[in-house]
Parts: structure tokens; C-alpha cells; sequence
């Protein structure tokens, strides 16, 4: 017969193996408690935003609406909540297309350093909030073309900084970097000298839903899920992601991808 080489083709082979002889087997089993545990964490990540907003809801409801003052603060919390939900499905949209494969890159090539600022651009407010820093630790940030998904790419880069910023200590700073790896590599690495991550929790960092501290990452409005989102999308370009971190010190996060040809 033919020799399968992709596993999603795979899977599709043994799913119809087994429906045509009526048969359970293990990857069956393992998509299932898989879909069941995901479902079991998206409701629970669902329902503290969710509880949030209908507490500012009834207590509207049983009085603080005949306050003028009072009801604009609540109907501005429970906006807060309801962006917090929209945020978390958009992760949770993003994570499900990853994870099925339903994504295609779209490849092009750009000036990385650019992308980099852009998003600097983006995000200078909510460093400003921290009086947090956004730098390159370079002499002089010139041009640098990669090839790669550049939307894509945007979100890991977003990702890793929004991190940064909500682990960060107040007048810390995030100074990022690209540098020449091997001879058509690059490697981009985004310092941090925030709160850090201590040893024990490396290894699951990049698991969805994996937090170090379960109600300081809720507090921040993080969903627990911008690290899987970044692992993904670097290993859908066949390219890397490391992490080094010392607990009170600070984190490295830096991933490789592919210079353009020039
Ligand atoms: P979220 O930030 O939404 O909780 P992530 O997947 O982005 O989810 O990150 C997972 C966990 O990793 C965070 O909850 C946090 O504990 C830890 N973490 C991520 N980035 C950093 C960083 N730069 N410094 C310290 N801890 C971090």
C-alpha cells in the first residue's frame, strides 16, 4: 500500500478504519478526553469574566441604577468584563485553528525590526502604565528581512511583549534584539527583568491554560493561552522557541526565524 507520512492524513485513515468496522480505538479515545478537557477549561475560563459582569448587572438591577454616579462606574466594569470575554475568544478561536491544522501560513518578506517597532507603537501606553521601557538592545536597528507569516509573527511578538510588560516590575525595562544565528537564521530574544519564572514551571509554560500564578495572570486579564499561541505559530514555521528564566531576576524568551533571500 502507500506509506502515510502526514499525521493528519493519518489520523483521517484510522478514524475511517474504525467507523467502517465499527470499532473503537485509542486516538478516538485520546481526541475525546482531549475535546473534554478543553471544554472543561473554556468554561471555567469563561465563568469568573462572566460572574464579574452579572454581579455589576444585579447590583444595578437592585438599586444602583437611581445613582447617577454609581451606575456609570458599574456599566463601565461590566465593559471591562465583557472586552475581557471578546479577548478570550478571540484566543480561544486562534488556538482551536492552530491546534486543528486549519491554518495557513502566508508567507512574505518583511523587515522584522519594523514589525518589532510597530508593536512597540502599540504598546507604548500600556508600558507607560508601569513606566516599563520598550528598547532595542541594539546599536544601530537596521533593517532586517526575514520570510515568514507576518500577521502571525505580529501576535508572537505582541504576545512575548504584553508578557513582559504584565510580569515586569515598575520602571522595568524590555529590550529586544535580532541577531544572526547560522547562515540563514535570524534569532529575535525579548529580555525581560520582571517577576521571572521559577524552574519547576518551565517545562509546562507553553501548555494552554498553564499559568504560573493562577489569579495574578486572571487579575492581568491574561486567558492562559498567549504562550501556546506562541509555540504554535513558531512551530508551524519549523522554527524554535526557547525560554530562560530566573525567579525575581527576569526571562528571556527568544524564537528563530528565516532570513529572506536578498
Ligand atoms: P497568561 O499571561 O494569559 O496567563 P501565557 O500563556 O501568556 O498566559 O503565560 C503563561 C504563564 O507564564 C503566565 O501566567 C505567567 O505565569 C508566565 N509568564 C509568561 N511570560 C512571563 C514573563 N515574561 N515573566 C514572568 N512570567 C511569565
Amino acid at each position: 500500500g502507500t506509506i502515510t507520512t502526514d499525521m493528519k492524513t493519518l489520523t483521517a485513515e484510522i478514524e475511517k478504519f474504525a467507523k467502517d468496522k465499527k470499532i473503537e480505538i485509542d486516538t478516538l479515545k485520546i481526541r475525546e478526553e482531549y475535546r473534554k478537557d478543553f471544554l472543561g477549561n473554556v468554561s471555567h475560563e469563561l465563568k469568573t469574566p462572566l460572574f464579574t459582569v452579572q454581579g455589576y448587572i444585579l447590583t444595578l438591577l437592585d438599586g444602583a441604577l437611581e445613582d447617577k454616579n454609581v451606575r456609570k462606574k458599574y456599566l463601565q466594569r461590566a465593559n471591562k468584563g465583557v472586552e475581557r470575554l471578546i479577548y478570550i475568544i478571540k484566543d480561544l478561536d486562534l488556538i482551536t485553528k492552530l491546534e486543528s491544522g486549519d491554518l495557513n501560513l502566508e508567507l512574505s518578506n518583511f523587515d522584522i525590526i519594523e514589525l518589532i517597532q510597530s508593536v512597540f507603537d502599540l504598546l507604548e501606553m500600556k508600558a507607560a502604565k508601569k513606566k516599563i521601557s520598550l528598547t532595542f538592545d541594539m546599536d544601530y536597528p537596521s533593517p532586517i528581512y526575514v520570510r515568514a507569516d507576518l500577521e502571525k509573527i505580529q501576535q508572537v511578538v505582541t504576545n512575548l511583549l504584553v508578557n513582559s510588560i504584565k510580569y515586569g516590575n515598575n520602571d522595568g525595562t524590555t529590550e529586544v534584539s535580532v541577531e544572526n544565528l547560522i547562515k540563514n537564521k535570524v534569532i529575535v530574544r525579548i529580555t525581560d527583568n520582571g517577576e521571572g519564572i521559577s524552574e519547576e514551571h518551565i517545562p509546562r509554560l507553553f501548555e494552554r491554560f498553564y499559568r504560573v500564578d493562577q489569579s495574578g495572570s486572571r487579575k492581568e486579564g491574561g486567558s492562559g493561552l498567549g504562550l501556546a499561541i506562541v509555540k504554535h505559530i513558531i512551530e508551524a514555521h519549523n522554527e524554535k522557541i526557547y525560554v530562560e528564566s530566573v525567579e525575581d531576576v527576569g526571562s528571556e524568551f527568544s524564537f528563530t526565524l528565516e532570513k529572506a533571500d536578498t
